[in-house]
């Protein structure tokens, strides 16, 4: 019985983060995203408002959750 790519991944092993959207950056959880925490520069995110994702480490995909890394359905 010949494999059948994952119908979640197409076979490519990830997916895209689903906590950044493939940005590899969410809102930083300190600030919520506005860089600023009553007037003062976040320490956090410098005042970028942005964090790297912890979900993907930044990278923008995750191993895929339904083949576990295979490809494969
Ligand atoms: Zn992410
Ligand atoms: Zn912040
Ligand atoms: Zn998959």
């Amino acid at each position: 019985m010949a494999a059948t790519p994952c119908p979640l991944c197409n076979g490519d092993k990830t997916v895209k983060c689903p906590k950044c959207h493939g940005g590899g950056e969410i809102n930083c959880g300190k600030c919520g995203g506005t860089g600023f925490i009553d007037g003062e520069v976040c320490d956090r995110c410098k005042g970028t408002g942005q964090q790297t994702c912890f979900h993907c480490d930044g990278k923008g995909y995750v191993t895929c959750p339904r083949c576990n890394g295979s490809g494969e359905d």
